[in-house]
């Protein structure tokens, strides 16, 4: 990848800016179209928000709320392609809305229904009410006092960043060059418009020129940054805004199903969710956080998650029992009325082309980056002036191959966890820098297995064998 990237005889087609789910997304959308795509990211693949979302192919229910019906029926249709075109990757997960108040189950009931007919035939699975004992038996730590019953319904659940690297994966099937650990550090003009750009190879020091028929912006809250690489005094598009997660033992809910509190106290939604065997608490909305590689939770966040999900549970969690945090940050496209609250502002994207013909994208969902890529291929191919190739990603099947598992039975030794409460291997290990562009500890453990997310004390008791594999392997 390295070698191509660096190749300054080849003349891209499409440069793409960014590896999280919308670049990551965009790249394999050209290449499938058979234009010669290069991606680069800075960090790792999905490093940014594309690893800290809260693991849901969803329509938003919260969004039916606002009354964004195209938002939510065009994400339920994503919905329905991904779990067609990455079964692998993206399954169907029961969801609980409890109803603490006579008329919930009914207004719940009622709107999810609503939510079901929006999917049409790419529907996952029919609402239904719960009675108090069908609740209790889905969720067993469920706060019983009050329960009036509740509400059944579907979404898609997956692991983001594995999802990222099967984009990656795929896209390179097709053709593209994609490298991680490149960050783009200048844009090439010519003549006013936009021909190229200037990287540089974060690990060999390498510089790379790379020259393109046009370059497309996908990187998420650091869109404002390389859109004044183009221009010093463009105007800021992005408002950010910060989520957060806490990782419980799965006995916080007990059995397999999720919760949703469409409504707490202070209107924002609750959900608790079962994830590669430990539970998902979250999320927040807070504005006004610097834009960074690595955000981290603020202890508001952490208190104010432990405080509404413990108003649920009948045993209560505590500080003591958080196995791990993780924060994200949203990259929302500002709104016209500056006084609008982030967790009010429409998940939709946004396309801007600037007047020397860089292509940003930005807004949008996980769940919608197929979608996203789309519009934003059809407009960079305009505006790059290629010939015009009709979009395939609607029925692309995703690669699914795990790789550890081919090498864990070729080498027993391997089929050793790297930790005993975690299911990764060190073949997972192994082949997550043979076969997907693992180079640090941290892609091992946070983004090729999921350690770091799931367990921080788990992924420091793994990082010596980790870097030992990437000593031996690299
Ligand atoms: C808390 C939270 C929960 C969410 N939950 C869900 C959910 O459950 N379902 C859902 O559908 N959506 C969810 N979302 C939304 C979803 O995660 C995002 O919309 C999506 O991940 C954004 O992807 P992106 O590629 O635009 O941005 P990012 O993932 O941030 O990718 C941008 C990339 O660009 C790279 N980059 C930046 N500058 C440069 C440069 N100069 N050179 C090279 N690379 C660069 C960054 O390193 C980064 O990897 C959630 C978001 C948050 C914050």
């Amino acid at each position: 990848m390295l070698q191509a990237a660096g190749d300054a005889a080849i003349q891209w087609d499409m440069i793409v800016i960014g590896g999280g789910a919308t670049g990551l997304g965009v790249a394999l959308d050209a290449a499938a179209r058979g234009y010669r795509t290069l991606l680069l990211e800075q960090g790792d693949f999905a490093e940014g928000t594309s690893s800290r979302s809260t693991k849901l192919i969803h329509g938003g229910v919260r969004y039916l709320r606002n009354g964004e019906l195209g938002l939510v029926r065009d994400s339920l249709r994503e919905r329905g392609r991904l779990l067609r075109n990455a079964p692998h990757l993206v399954r169907p997960l029961a969801f609980v809305v409890p109803g603490y108040r006579w008329y919930e189950p009914f207004y719940y009931g009622a709107g999810l229904t609503a939510y079901d007919w929006l999917s049409g035939r790419l529907g996952i699975g029919r609402t239904r009410p719960l009675s108090h004992g069908g609740v209790v038996e889905r969720i067993p730590n469920l706060r019983r006092a009050g329960l009036r019953g509740g509400t059944l319904y579907w979404d898609g659940q997956f692991d983001d960043a594995r999802l990222a690297i099967a984009l990656a994966k795929t896209a390179a099937a097709r053709g593209a060059t994609v490298l991680n650990h490149a960050p783009v550090v200048e844009l090439i003009k010519e003549s006013g418009r936009v021909t190229g750009v200037l990287a540089r190879d974060r690990l060999g020091g390498v510089e790379i020129r790379a020259r393109g028929r046009v370059v497309v912006n996908a990187t998420g809250v650091f869109a404002d940054g390389v859109r004044r690489l183009d221009d010093p005094a463009s105007e800021s598009v992005i408002e950010p805004s910060q989520g957060i997660h806490l990782v419980l033992d799965a006995g916080f809910l007990g059995g397999d199903t999720a919760v949703m509190i469409p409504k707490t106290d202070d209107g924002r939604v609750l959900f608790a969710i079962p994830w590669h065997g430990r539970l998902v608490v979250g999320t927040t909305d807070t504005d006004g956080v610097p834009v960074s590689t690595d955000p981290r939770p603020l202890e508001a966040e952490i208190d104010y998650l432990i405080a509404h999900v413990g108003r649920y549970l009948e045993r209560v969690p505590t500080r003591a029992d958080v196995k791990a945090t993780f924060a994200g940050l949203r990259p929302l496209v500002r709104p016209k009325s500056a006084a609008a609250a982030t967790k009010s502002i429409s998940r939709d994207h946004s396309l801007f082309v600037s007047d020397s013909g860089l292509v940003t994208i930005t807004g949008g969902k996980w769940t919608t980056y197929r979608k996203m890529a789309e519009d934003t291929v059809d407009r960079a191919a305009a505006v790059g002036g290629l010939p015009m190739q009709p979009c395939l990603t609607g029925d692309l099947t995703l690669l699914d191959r795990n790789p550890g598992e081919a090498l864990a039975a070729e080498n027993p030794d391997w089929r050793e966890r790297l930790d005993p409460e975690l299911p990764w291997t060190v073949a997972d290990a192994v082949a997550a820098v043979r076969d997907e562009m693992a180079a640090t500890v941290d892609d091992v453990l946070a983004r090729r297995t999921r350690v770091a997310f799931l367990d921080e004390a788990a992924a420091r008791r793994c990082e010596p064998r980790v870097a030992e594999i990437l000593r031996r392997e690299v």
